[in-house]
């Protein structure tokens, strides 16, 4: 059982290396330049979706305009007599009527070339973001080669202590070593904690059944049923 533990232990330290460069802040930039990309797209997605409505507004006040200018024409045409009130009065409501749709279409084209302004600026923005977060990736992913290289001898040191120890392991407390951490579950044996009769899991602190006890006391472990961990019994205490 000593064999194991000390497996075990040489494991979490393999582990650790792992968790300390998963954790680094390399990695840190390098997720947040990943997160940086990706909302970039789904941001652009949006802008070209807003560019492609602000053209259609554009295409429809064209339609709109070339329609006005077209009544001017018409209006222009029309003889009137200038003794003719009622005439007059239709012709003056046509132009004001004209004159309006000219002043809706323009404050609607300020508003657009707003719009598009602001579009172009928060394309800019993006870009900027982005080509700024690349540069800091790039730096990031050198300066997390060299942190995985700084742990390499220490990873081919620990991993020649983990083949030499394994020889030394009985093949059926490997396997079940194995078994538990095939499902990546760290540390696969822990140890029962006992208090009086009540035996739990020293993983997960379920306490363990009766027909459980008497199989841990037989055979010296048991596989936890809540947390799949190997339960032992320390028999040098
Ligand atoms: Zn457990």
């Amino acid at each position: 059982m000593n064999k194991i533990l000390e497996y075990q232990r040489i494991e979490g330290e393999l582990i650790n290396i792992d968790k300390k460069i998963s954790q680094s802040n390399s990695m840190k930039v390098i997720n947040q330049a990943n997160d940086i990309a990706n909302n970039a797209k789904s941001e652009m997605k949006e802008l070209d979706k807003k560019a492609g409505e602000l053209v259609s507004s554009f295409n429809k006040l064209q339609d709109i305009m070339q329609k006005n200018i077209q009544n001017i024409q018409n209006l222009e045409k029309q003889k009137v007599e200038v003794a003719d009130k009622q005439q007059l009065r239709k012709l003056y409501d046509n132009i004001k009527t004209v004159n309006n749709n000219l002043n809706i279409i323009e404050q609607r084209l300020n508003d657009i070339n707003k719009n598009i302004d602001w579009v172009l600026k928060k394309f800019q923005k993006i870009k900027g973001n982005v080509s700024n977060s690349k540069d800091k990736k790039i730096k990031a992913q050198q300066d997390l080669e060299e942190y995985k290289k700084s742990f390499d001898d220490k990873k081919v040191k620990l991993q020649a202590q983990l083949d030499s120890l394994k020889k030394e392991i009985p093949q059926n407390v490997f396997k079940l070593y194995q078994k538990v951490r095939e499902e990546n579950i760290y540390p696969a044996f822990v140890e029962a904690n006992q208090e009086g009769d009540v035996i739990r899991c020293g993983g997960c602190k379920t306490q363990i059944p009766v027909a459980g006890i008497n199989k841990l006391k037989n055979d010296g472990y048991i596989e936890c049923e809540r947390c799949r961990r190997i339960i032992f019994i320390n028999q040098d205490k």
